[in-house]
């Protein structure tokens, strides 16, 4: 029997539970609104997302703790 499961817009993150699902994309790292590095254009495209700790920041930015600063300043949509 298949199961039911909510997925996240922005990933491929799934749960059965809506109200989880929904907490996902609010703090999801490929979701825009973000601006984190995977949604950025200024993150070098090289290699594959999965190794995002190896990814180039164009803009030298320091790439982590964006979640408690709201966001990359250099932040560009793609
Ligand atoms: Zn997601």
């Amino acid at each position: 029997m298949p199961t039911q499961v909510w997925k996240c817009d922005h990933c491929m993150e799934t749960n059965e539970s809506f109200d989880e699902a929904s907490n996902h994309e609010k703090e999801c790292s490929f979701n825009p609104v973000n601006r984190y590095c995977y949604s950025c254009s200024n993150h070098s495209n090289d290699g594959f997302y999965m190794f995002g700790e190896s990814y180039t920041c164009l803009k030298n930015q320091k790439m982590d703790h964006y979640e408690d600063v709201g966001g990359c300043p250099e932040w560009k949509k793609e």
